[in-house]
């Protein structure tokens, strides 16, 4: 079906410019060491749960190193007032340590956009990528022009005569493209918001807690926690962008390189881990970068190279244990429209945020928010 993701960086490459700034970030702070047993992990709810810590039932031979939640990892003005740690039930009914904390909204790391390209015949230089669930293309306008055909759907027609697209360029136009029931005038339109459109003209914080130790659940890891999680660089990982009520809608959300987006609901937001505001460096040789935390605690890194896949064996939710980091997931191709797959350990559960994903990768139905609209390059703070 079309298109590679060429100007964005592939799989597990980093993009260079969009790294922390090595003075932002010491160069190998990630393995903070913390043994933990594995057992422990699993400890769950015991009705006892008023001893503190001190009693480690661990058998030797399930010991390793896990990393646990560590502040520092963030970049500086990612999280905004500092983090308060606090005892916490999760999801599984596990009595647990969270941090709350509130992350800043907005890339530390990088500026947004771009997104949508304004002509036909813009380069993929000068615009995003989109992701459907089935593969990563480079929005250029061609990609645009191209539509009809791409989806087999004669109503796609994104331009007018003079090869410009119709992008949502004002505050009002993004609002009633980006909300689930797209305004029937901004059918056919590329929709991208700006950090200028949010009320206020700012960023849209996000409260989140988080075990500091992670819990391994005892049912099925969860597939629907809503968001995934939060990037060291302050962004909320969002669930599955709701593809096909976008598409339904004939309009393109568009992403920007570093796979995020806008939305009124959330401001800047990602479903897709492309390489941006990683911890600077490899600490661990054959490891990718870390660039977020799960909703459970565990550390997320960049996707694997295809090479190393099979030897990395991942398990269901894209995680394994290795010596050093211990349990960690590795994000998904930016293709799959879901950075993460499922989680394996508990979380807080959060009552009614956003609805949750919409309906995975390519289906389900136009619930929530589906018109994301995502936008341009708005420097922010
Ligand atoms: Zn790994
Ligand atoms: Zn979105």
């Amino acid at each position: 079906m079309g298109g590679s993701l060429s100007g964005t960086a592939p799989e597990d490459e980093r993009n260079p410019m969009s790294r922390f700034s090595p003075n932002t970030l010491p160069k190998s702070r990630v393995i903070g060491a913390v043994a933990l047993a594995m057992t422990a992990l699993v400890a769950g709810c015991s009705s006892d749960s008023s001893s503190s810590t001190s009693t480690s039932t661990s058998s030797k031979s399930a010991e390793q190193s896990q990393h646990v939640f560590e502040t520092a990892h963030f970049a500086d003005g990612a999280i905004v007032d500092g983090t308060k740690n606090a005892a916490c039930t999760l999801n599984g009914g596990a009595k647990a340590t969270c941090a709350t904390f509130t992350i800043a909204g907005y890339p530390t790391a990088y500026s947004t956009g771009p997104f949508c390209p304004t002509t036909i015949t813009t380069p993929a230089s000068e615009a995003g990528i989109w992701f459907d669930g089935n593969g990563t293309y480079d929005l250029t306008g061609e990609f645009i022009k191209n539509l009809a055909t791409f989806y087999n759907d004669n109503e796609w027609h994104m331009y007018d005569s003079k090869g410009n697209i119709n992008v949502t360029d004002t505050r009002e136009a993004f609002l009633g493209a980006a909300r689930p029931d797209v305004d029937p005038k901004y059918q056919n339109f590329c929709v991208e918001g700006r950090l200028a459109w949010l009320t206020n003209g700012e960023a849209i914080t996000k409260t989140v807690s988080i075990p500091t130790k992670p819990v391994l659940t005892s049912s099925s890891p969860s597939t629907n926690p809503g968001d995934w999680g939060v990037t060291l660089d302050g962004v909320v990982i969002a669930a599955s962008a709701p593809v096909s009520a976008i598409l339904g809608a004939h309009t393109i959300a568009s992403f920007d390189k570093c796979g995020g987006h806008f939305n009124n609901a959330e401001g800047y937001h990602m479903h897709a881990s492309t390489g941006c505001g990683t911890l600077d460096n490899d600490h661990i040789s054959g490891e990718t970068a870390m660039f977020g935390y799960a909703m459970d605690g565990f550390p997320i890194h960049l996707p694997l190279k295809a090479s190393k896949l099979k030897a990395a064996k991942l398990d269901e939710c894209g995680g394994h244990s290795t010596p050093g980091l211990g349990y960690h997931y590795h994000a998904n191709s930016p293709s799959k429209n879901s950075v993460l797959t499922c989680l394996k350990g508990q979380f807080v559960a959060v009552a009614g945020d956003r609805g949750g994903p919409p309906g995975g990768a390519t289906g389900g139905p136009p619930v929530g928010q589906p018109n994301q609209s995502p936008p341009p390059n708005q420097p922010a703070k």
